[in-house]
């Protein structure tokens, strides 16, 4: 036991009392590590309020996805049952009436066509679509590629509408047309005037077909009308002669101043400025002076220009010689037709052709002459006879007897202008030169 008190005095209960300072020290050591920890308490709290708005927001996705589910069945998924003109139809809500015509041939209803201005075929399906009526509303042909059958119960198709052709307008000139007879009676009267009017006229774009759409002012046709005058109660007869004056004339102005009797002189400009007393006598002593012409010519052979400068050069050769103005023509050879009259209408009031004709030209001698006229007379006739243009000796031995004879008959003597007066004639709708 000796060596213990070197080493170690008492050293028993030192050992002992380490061994024990050493427990507690690992007692204490446990103590700490266990309140060391992280906080379980802090960590609970926002955890509940997170899953509060989780919930809320879990809520809300679901009810969208409800509504929203609902909303595409309702209006794409489901399937809809029509009835079309009678006949059910099925097909997903969001089918379009233009996929549905698609999918059912327009349901065997014709298309419009698309028609010329003139109402020909340019294209059998170029119309409109089918009509399409929804629940009894129709359907503008505009949606049919966005309106669905969603609310579809009823539906009924109907052939589509024909459609005219686009057009473009145009306002033009219609030109005058003519009404021109000369076949009821020696008398030709100019009655109406032509005048052009106005048309808007429409041009298919496509066929280029032209049509009047309407007239904005309507034309006036030439119109020449032809008379026979027979005033009602009289018994009228009119004398005319031709081709004058010539060295004729003076000695039948003596024969009608003396039976006193009124007559018509057809005269040649030309020899109206050769015999201007002659022109003048005729006016003084109460007779018609009118045209023949200033020479003589073949008017349906002249043209336009020409035959309107011989008419007119006439008339102003007559009212140089006689002082008068007139617009009345006898055509030489009685030869003025429908293309004469478009020619001059606005220049000539009157063509006077005659009924009795003596054909004194041929010299028959005067007994023949005078044969003629009484054998043809009648209430309103006009007899042609010549006061120049060659021998007129026999016209002079007969007008005497034919005067005569007709006033023994009954008959009074008229001018031309006298006749048309009494036989009710229009008056001439004269032109503007
Ligand atoms: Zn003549």
């Amino acid at each position: 036991m000796a060596q213990d008190t070197n080493g170690n005095i008492g050293g028993d209960g030192y050992d002992e009392d380490l061994q024990s300072l050493d427990i507690d020290d690992d007692v204490e050591e446990i103590d700490f590590h266990g309140s060391a920890k992280p906080p379980r308490r802090a960590r609970g709290t926002m955890g509940a309020a997170a899953a509060a708005v989780v919930t809320v927001l879990v809520a809300l996705v679901v009810v969208a996805l409800g509504v929203g589910g609902w909303w595409m069945w309702r209006h794409h998924w489901r399937t809809v049952d029509v009835s079309v003109d009678g006949e059910t139809v099925s097909a997903r809500a969001d089918t379009t009436i233009a996929h549905l015509l698609a999918d059912h041939d327009d349901f065997g209803r014709t298309r419009g066509r698309l028609l010329s201005l003139k109402g020909k075929v340019l294209d059998k399906d170029g119309g409109e679509p089918v009509a399409v009526s929804i629940n009894g509303a129709p359907v503008p042909v505009a949606d049919y590629g966005t309106a669905t059958i969603a609310d579809a119960e009823t539906m009924t198709v109907t052939p589509g509408k024909d459609v005219t052709e686009a057009h473009t307008s145009e306002t033009r000139t219609k030109r005058y047309g003519t009404d021109i007879n000369l076949n009821n009676g020696p008398i030709q009267v100019v009655t109406q005037q032509g005048e052009d009017g106005r048309e808007e006229v429409w041009i298919g774009k496509r066929s280029k077909e032209e049509v009047v759409h309407k007239e904005i002012k309507p034309a006036k046709k030439l119109t020449v009308q032809s008379f026979a005058p027979q005033p009602a109660g009289k018994k009228v007869i009119a004398l005319t002669f031709d081709d004058g004056p010539s060295q004729y004339t003076g000695p039948i102005l003596d024969i009608l101043k003396q039976k006193k009797v009124k007559a018509t002189f057809f005269d040649l400009g030309e020899d109206a400025l050769t015999y201007p007393k002659l022109e003048q006598r005729m006016v003084n002593e109460g007779h018609q002076v009118a045209s023949h012409s200033v020479s003589h010519p073949y008017m349906p052979d002249m043209s336009r220009d020409d035959l309107r400068k011989e008419i007119l050069t006439s008339f102003a050769d007559l009212e140089q010689a006689s002082g008068t103005k007139t617009r009345v023509l006898r055509a030489p050879y009685g030869a003025f037709g429908v293309q004469q009259w478009k020619d001059t209408a606005d220049i000539v009031d009157m063509n006077v052709l005659w009924s009795i004709d003596t054909l004194d030209w041929k010299r028959p001698g005067k007994k023949a002459i005078h044969d003629e006229v009484l054998k043809n007379a009648y209430n309103g006739a006009i007899a042609l006879m010549h006061d120049g243009g060659g021998d007129r000796t026999q016209d002079i031995e007969a007008l005497p007897g034919i005067i005569d004879d007709l006033k023994k008959q009954g008959y009074s003597f008229v001018t031309i202008d006298e006749l048309c007066e009494m036989g009710g004639v229009p008056k001439p709708a004269q032109g503007k030169e």
